[in-house]
């Protein structure tokens, strides 16, 4: 599967990802604040539910629920002494959501929540070692490709490449959020980080998470001046304002995400989905903007 994923970006076709996953276990009962992980042991039926709700909606590429699966972020859960399982068992939940062989499961890793020397503590050599563990539970479980998102450090995010290549030839994404706009939290701009990850042999480089749709357009803009590989795009649905009960609303209705995939497509990117705020319906409308060049191409 990972060579036919790898072919299927090689000649350029459109692939659509999946949405959100903490703001959508949210919407279904997760307390703000508990680990998306926990789910995995307390409710693997919505678990597998909501990947089911994202393939019916269109994706060719749904996430596992392990963005916060190093030990080093598990602790903050309890789990560190589980991560192998952890991350299995959200491989397996996954893919009891798989009846298509043209939807592929990428194994999601995210930032290990520790700095990493200058910025704090975290030693290089650690950082690798958490990651390429990680990589190699998914790897195990069986997922198609890895997705390293939501970085912000350079030094983070090469880490988490270094440690998932040293365990696996599987295709590698590496997507960064641009939190502050158009820098990330350590101030890296869309076409540095794209110059550095196309350095790595990286399968395919992109934007994730971030703030607005306008702002995140500008950086995968940035991102596809600067490198020939393929882009990855999978903003939120713009910023979420408070209820006096503490929900985030996302203003960004399915139509203007539908909307705003068009011009994502447009402006060069290849696999497309959302982040915080996108729901499967938001979903279902950027599979039709997916659709829609299909049809015109
Ligand atoms: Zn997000």
């Amino acid at each position: 599967m990972a060579e036919i994923f790898r072919e299927v970006i090689a000649r350029g076709e459109r692939l659509v990802a999946d949405g959100a996953t903490g703001t959508n276990y949210q919407m279904r009962g997760l307390a703000r604040g508990e680990a998306p992980e926990q789910w995995l042991f307390q409710e693997p039926d919505k678990v597998t539910q909501l990947h089911r709700d994202f393939v019916q909606a269109g994706s060719n590429v749904i996430l596992t629920n392990t963005f916060g699966g190093t030990a080093l972020r598990l602790a903050h859960a309890g789990l560190e002494n589980d991560a192998a399982l952890v991350n299995q068992r959200a491989v397996q939940l996954a893919r009891a959501a798989i009846r298509d062989e043209r939807v592929w499961l990428a194994g999601s890793i995210g930032p290990s929540g520790a700095l990493l020397e200058p910025f704090g503590t975290l030693t290089r050599e650690e950082a690798i070692a958490q990651f390429a563990a990680q990589a190699q539970a998914l790897a195990d479980g069986g997922v198609d490709l890895l997705i390293i998102e939501t970085q912000f450090d350079l030094g983070e995010a090469t880490a988490a490449y270094e440690g998932a290549r040293s365990v696996t030839d599987l295709p590698i994404i590496v997507s960064f959020s641009f939190d502050m706009g158009t820098n990330t939290m350590m101030g890296l701009k869309a076409a540095q980080v794209a110059k550095e990850v196309t350095a790595l042999g990286a399968d395919a480089v992109g934007v994730n998470c971030g703030r607005s749709l306008d702002e995140n357009l500008i950086n995968l803009q940035e991102m596809r001046a600067a490198t020939h590989l393929p882009i990855w795009m999978k903003p939120n649905a713009g910023l979420p304002r408070m209820t006096d009960d503490d929900i985030a609303i996302y203003d960004v209705t399915p139509e203007m995400m539908g909307k705003a995939a068009a011009r994502w497509l447009e402006a060069g990117a290849q696999i497309v989905g959302g982040c915080c705020g996108t729901s499967p319906q938001h979903l279902r409308e950027i599979a039709r903007a997916v659709e829609n060049t299909r049809v015109s191409a």
